[in-house]
């Protein structure tokens, strides 16, 4: 376990993490505008690159890339973390957040909407079919339906089996990086050089009925600023929504940091108000309006596709403990 208190001290001592290149970027900068290109977190965003970038090389908008990206995830039950087949609350239900944004930072978002194989497009509904930004609970479902989504059992087999199992003991334990909380984050600039970003999960597995994480939070678990870049975050929303994560992040951008920089400080904005760091894990994508990328997280296992036009790479995020 490493204590606030030992982390600032370590930090103080430098050299702390001899395996990391502080100067550097992932995707550094070369001057050169790089479009169209999308990021998304975790392994999970190979799959969902391949179809946003399908959209983006056909000269698409951003915004439809990355709603059509990450419903690729939103339909796939082996992801146990986002839409269908996703992990539940402890009371059994499958609820769902998802938020998206767009270049004039529209944005519409859906909280613990139950039942909606694609929360995405829903959010994308709110934004252009309601005068409101977010949508929760029944009322987002309502809402859904009235726009012509169908009901659907998102409860699979395996995941009902995993929470009856998980019952026996009932406790919540966030365990890092398994599969516990890989939200699908991603973000996009097109070749007209337009931002955008989605953001969806099934949140903390095994969370208490009613509670809603980051994802669907305009300026936690996504923003989008065109002029400067656009952000999004995963792990324990609770820790991202106390720094209003993915703001942070396009802030920093805007002061001058690399997207690498940015959402490196963001994350150590959030170790310096911890105590203890034991099973918390945070990462942060992000992109700049020239199309460089990085990522950041709190601990080892984080990572993220990058689909550019030459290749659709999964990197290591960089981390801090
Ligand atoms: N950030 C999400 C939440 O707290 C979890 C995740 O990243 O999967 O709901």
């Amino acid at each position: 376990m490493i204590s606030r208190k030992n982390f600032l001290k370590i930090s103080a001592l430098g050299g702390l993490f001899p395996f990391q290149d502080w100067a550097s970027s992932s995707h550094s900068f070369s001057g050169k505008i790089k479009k169209p290109i999308v990021i998304s977190t975790w392994r999970h965003g190979v799959k969902a690159n391949n179809a946003a970038w399908k959209v983006l090389n056909e000269g698409g908008s951003a915004l439809d890339a990355v709603e059509t990206g990450v419903r690729v995830t939103e339909a796939d039950s082996e992801v146990r973390t986002v839409g269908y087949g996703g992990r539940p609350d402890r009371d059994g239900f499958v609820t769902l957040d998802a938020c998206i944004m767009d270049e004039q930072q529209e944005c519409g978002s859906v909280g613990a909407i139950q039942h909606i194989m694609h929360p995405i497009s829903v959010a994308r509904k709110v934004k252009e079919n309601s005068p409101h930004v977010m949508l929760v609970g029944q009322g987002a479902v309502d809402f859904a339906l009235d726009q012509g989504f169908k009901k659907k059992d998102l409860l699979t087999e395996k995941s009902r089996k995993e929470w009856e199992q998980w019952k026996k003991n009932a406790n919540y334990e966030p365990k890092v990086n398994i599969e516990n909380h890989d939200t699908i984050g991603m973000l996009a600039l097109d070749s007209e050089g337009n931002l955008s970003g989605a953001c969806t999960t099934s949140g903390m597995a095994w969370k208490m009925h009613g509670r809603i994480g980051d994802s669907p939070l305009i300026g936690s678990g996504l923003y989008v600023d065109n002029e400067v870049g656009a952000a999004s975050g995963t792990g324990v929303g609770e820790e991202i929504i106390r720094v209003c994560g993915s703001h942070l992040v396009v802030e920093n951008m805007r002061r001058g940091d690399s997207p690498e920089q940015a959402c490196k400080n963001a994350v150590e904005r959030i170790v310096a108000n911890k105590d203890t760091l034991e099973n918390t894990q945070v990462g942060f994508i992000a992109i700049s309006k020239q199309g460089q990328v990085g990522g950041y997280s709190i601990q080892q296992g984080f990572n993220y596709a990058v689909h550019d036009d030459t290749d659709n790479q999964l990197i290591d995020s960089k981390y801090l403990v």
